[in-house]
């Protein structure tokens, strides 16, 4: 096995460093996870394939990983910065005009059981822990009143973080404070823009679903605080790797950081120990050619669409792989039916690999990683390196599927060795080729008028009259089948019969 030193981009630094873990041979990997209160959108999911094939690449060069996602179910404003409402709030507000009485607390539920079935669909491996953001409310209290003295001050609002107690405030974001680039609507008050609340009070009078007490009085933690407590607690800081969307690279990060360099009292980031993590990775967006995806606007591009579509999920991830993950990725149908197509080529590559296996080799379960250092891959060993350079190269997913691809196409090689790498190189990727087959891939659209069984009944008719010459009633079979949308596809190289157009 080849040995690439895994190269990672900091975000922190804005250059490539070479891993070196915080402890002796573990990774310990924040990510921040969803704000429940809405289903996700797949440029959202974008954000996990990412941490993910992280995870994934720690694993397979060797660390044992521990990987932290949280739930955000409290405190995340409809405005990054400290504008707007609880997010969550919002939406119970929203739910209760419709008439429909659903508690705060279920809304949660709900959508992060929608989150999570996305994750298991784009075949994301669990984290070792989800941490949910109410469960930490003491611990964030607790934290918050370790830095106020230093760091803070009540305003009747909440209290605040002042951004000039600590050195480097924003350095992440590269963004110019002094005047807070007017990206922060100002609360009346504020020592400087870019202050942010750490915890905002119920406004008198008001109740909130979600509340709590505090030596500040009753209210809500903030968001930015959630992550640093959450973070700290689970992983302890100095940790390796946290990683979030590129926006989270402009507030909530610089946030965290602030917080965390005011928590551990010590403050130059130039001892990358301050900012809590070492390690800062951020996933750029998935647009829609229209601009910004949004959950609002247009249509909703949640996973469930593409199903419903007839695109499986997994095409989805393969498409997020197929780019960089720093780049910017535009989402487009043509683009997700490309990557079903080439999903299909390597489910159908290794059905035909699987079909050549000695006995038991045919159970995927008999195919697990197994990569040892000093094994001879022989021919497939120019592969191999290939796929760990790539990956160690800031996880170029791009390359590394083409090494995965020169595996499946190798000829003339034991069909053992080729599953085993195959199996290993699939175990950094995650499109679960041993599991996958090509029935699976077939998913009849949501609007399809027309039934699987049908089309293959018809197809069968189709095929007796071809047999018999019977070329008119043959030629009249496909042409019903198009009317219903099915494409009959003969000689089609990847061995479909037809597909729904
Ligand atoms: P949220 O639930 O809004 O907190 O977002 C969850 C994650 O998705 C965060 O890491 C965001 O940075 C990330 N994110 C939001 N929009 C996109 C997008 N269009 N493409 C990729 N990641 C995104
Ligand atoms: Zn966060």
């Amino acid at each position: 096995m080849t040995d690439a030193p895994l190269k990672l981009f900091n975000s922190l630094t804005r250059r490539h460093e070479v891993f070196a873990p915080v402890h002796p041979g573990e990774a310990r990997v924040y990510t921040c996870g969803p704000t429940v209160y809405n289903y996700p959108h797949i440029g959202n999911m974008r954000a996990y394939v990412f941490a993910d094939v992280l995870g994934r690449t720690l694993s397979w060069k060797g660390y044992k990983l521990t990987h932290v996602i949280n739930i955000t179910d409290v405190g995340h404003l409809t405005d990054d910065a400290d504008a707007g409402e609880d997010k969550m709030e919002k939406m119970a507000a929203e739910k209760a005009q419709k008439g429909e009485a659903t508690s705060i607390w279920d809304i949660a539920e709900h959508y992060k059981q929608a989150y999570w079935a996305d994750v298991r669909a784009l075949n994301i491996r669990e984290p070792a822990q989800w941490t949910v953001a109410t469960d930490y409310v003491a611990q964030m209290i607790a934290f918050a009143q370790g830095i106020a003295d230093k760091h803070c001050y009540e305003l009747e609002s909440g209290l605040y973080f002042d951004v000039s107690t600590v050195a480097d405030y924003g350095r992440l974001a590269r963004a110019v404070t002094e005047d807070g680039e007017g990206r922060i609507e100002s609360v009346e008050g504020k020592r400087n823009a870019a202050d942010f609340a750490i915890w905002r009070k119920t406004p008198p009078g008001e109740t909130r679903q979600m509340e709590w007490d505090s030596p500040w009085g009753r209210g809500a933690p903030g968001w930015h605080l959630e992550c640093s407590v959450m973070s700290g607690e689970v992983l302890g800081f100095p940790f390796d790797i946290h990683t979030g969307g590129i926006d989270h690279r402009e507030i909530h990060h610089p946030n965290e950081i602030a917080q965390n360099q005011a928590h551990c009292c010590t403050n130059g980031l130039d001892d990358p120990k301050n900012s809590g993590a070492k390690i800062w990775m951020h996933n750029n967006f998935l647009v829609e050619r229209s601009g910004k995806m949004s959950k609002s606007s247009g249509e909703f591009l949640r996973l469930q669409l593409l199903v419903d579509k007839g695109y499986h999920p997994l095409a989805y991830r393969l498409m997020c792989l197929q780019a960089h993950y720093r780049s910017e990725l535009e989402f487009s149908w043509e683009g997700l039916g490309a990557a079903l197509t080439r999903l299909k080529r390597m489910v159908m590559g290794v059905e035909t690999l699987r079909a050549r296996l000695p006995g038991a080799g045919r159970d995927p379960a008999h195919l697990g990683p197994g990569l040892r250092r000093g094994d001879d891959w022989g021919k497939l060993q120019p592969a191999l390196d290939k796929f760990d350079a790539a990956i160690a190269d800031d996880l170029n997913t791009a390359v590394a599927l083409t090494a995965l691809d020169d595996v499946l196409a190798a000829k003339k090689v034991d069909p053992e060795t080729k599953a085993k790498l195959a199996a290993a190189m699939d175990g950094v990727l995650g499109l679960d080729l041993l599991n996958l087959t090509r029935a699976d891939l077939r998913i009849q659209p949501k609007a399809a008028t027309i039934t699987e069984a049908e089309i293959t009944a018809a197809l069968a008719r189709r095929k007796e009259a071809r047999t018999a010459k019977d070329f008119a009633t043959s030629d009249a079979i496909r042409d019903e089948l198009a009317a219903q949308g099915v494409e009959v596809m003969d000689g089609d190289p990847l061995g479909w019969e037809w597909k729904l157009s």
